[in-house]
């Protein structure tokens, strides 16, 4: 017997008919023969009502409060899940976090599993029970609930598979699987019938929310079989796999567009050793994740540091660096909101060259400024105004031939 872990997102869960429908689904899973394990988001908007709600009773608000109050959203769907399986027949207990033993660092909002005991599921699977677990949230060694940031849901999916070595794990959305681009910038994306995990990790992590990137992380780690597909019709998905040879054929496979990242730039900063690391250790130790790092050629020995950062942790990130400020010694800190970040990526830019001459071309023929640019192996990003991001993603879009013909 297989056994096939279902994630479905918020927009899938968004009311009792699309919960009653999700409950039949899983029973023509569970027909085939199949152990099921389901594991779901809050119903579409809960969560930012939640965030909404803490925000007005406190504008700086406790993060275990905070995680308390976010993670509850998925305690409702996960119930009337049961509810509804059982009312059509089906055996099934929902869980929460910590009923099965989902470990996570103590990070709160951001957190990262750790271990998860798969003792209790295997036990309710046996008694033919479908399984459903709360997704987004873990607990800590002390016991109290975090959550695994934005998206989490799809990381609790992926690492559930991974510790149960379950034979599939299907995340089911409310799009097709994964498009060259966010089919909502552009009607004309092309659904991709597979990616590798080395560029799915790069979309996730620059935007493409299709995916939280943690879970791919594990699924590679873990060797998961991972497929994205839709909750509304049963067209055959996307799978997130190795790269095999063809795919390096592909020069760019997918682009991104990441409208919640915020710039800082330090002043006038002291350029001598030490000085970045002490900026970025505390950063790091707060589990805030720094991209694009750009340092100035120095004069008379003062540069400027520009980074950017999720624009959730703005706040957070320029605290931290105002309490080192004193001891580095810099003249200003600067932020700024109004940016979005593009990235290209495709595993075929290892063997093509001319890709990034070809960002440049066409966003220069699209009147559209650079302010900071960044590569890696196999992505390009750069930063824009914030009102320049779709019309970037765009222009890109069809100079790379990604339409769909
Ligand atoms: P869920 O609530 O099911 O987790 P999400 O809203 O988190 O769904 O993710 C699905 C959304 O991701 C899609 O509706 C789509 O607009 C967006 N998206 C962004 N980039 C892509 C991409 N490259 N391919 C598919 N969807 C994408
Ligand atoms: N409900 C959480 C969120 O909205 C987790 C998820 O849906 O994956 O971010
Ligand atoms: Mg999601």
């Amino acid at each position: 017997m297989s056994l096939i872990v279902q994630k479905f997102g918020g927009t899938s869960v968004q009311d009792i008919n699309h919960i009653r429908h999700v409950a039949q689904r899983v029973i023509e899973t569970k027909k085939q023969g199949h152990d099921v394990v389901v594991v779901l988001s809050a119903m579409a908007g809960e969560t930012n009502r939640l965030i909404k709600l803490a925000h007005e009773a406190n504008p700086d608000p406790d993060s275990r409060e905070y995680d308390q109050l976010i993670s509850t959203g998925e305690q409702v769907t996960i119930a009337l899940l049961a509810l509804c399986l059982q009312s059509l027949g089906q055996p099934a207990r929902s869980f929460l976090g910590h009923q099965v033993k989902i470990l996570t660092n103590s990070v709160h909002s951001r957190a990262k599993i750790q271990s998860i005991d798969a003792t209790r599921i295997f036990e309710t699977l046996k008694q033919n029970c479908v399984v459903i677990v709360a997704g987004f949230q873990g607990s800590d060694e002390a016991g109290n609930i975090t959550t695994l940031g934005r998206g989490g849901s799809d990381t609790t999916a992926v690492a559930i598979a991974a510790a149960l070595k379950a034979n599939l794990c299907e995340i089911y959305t409310d799009v097709d699987g994964v498009y060259t681009t966010d089919p909502r910038i552009c009607s004309d994306a092309k659904k991709l019938d597979k990616i590798s995990f080395d560029e799915m990790m790069e979309l996730a992590s620059q935007g493409a929310q299709v995916l939280q990137m943690r879970s791919v992380v594990f699924a590679a780690k873990y060797g998961v079989k991972l497929v994205v597909r839709s909750s509304f019709n049963k067209n055959e998905g996307t799978l997130i796999c190795k790269e095999d040879k063809p795919m390096e054929d592909v020069v760019v496979s997918g682009i991104t567009l990441d409208e919640g990242e915020a710039k800082l730039a330090l002043r006038r900063l002291p350029d001598r050793p030490g000085v970045a690391s002490r900026i970025f250790l505390p950063v790091a130790k707060a589990g805030i994740n720094v991209d694009m790092i750009v340092q100035n050629i120095s004069a008379d020995g003062f540069t400027d540091l520009t980074f950017t950062v999720p624009s959730n942790v703005l706040k957070e990130t320029r605290k931290l660096i105002e309490k080192v400020g004193s001891e580095v010694g810099f003249d200003k800190i600067e932020a700024d909101e109004d940016i979005a970040k593009v990235s290209i990526v495709g595993v075929g830019m290892r063997s093509h060259s001319g890709v990034a001459a070809k960002v440049f071309e066409t966003l220069s023929q699209n009147k559209i400024n650079i302010e900071m640019i960044s590569t890696s192996e196999i992505r390009i990003s750069v930063v824009v105004k914030k009102d320049f991001g779709k019309k970037a993603v765009m222009a890109l879009h069809k100079a790379f031939d990604m339409a769909q013909v």
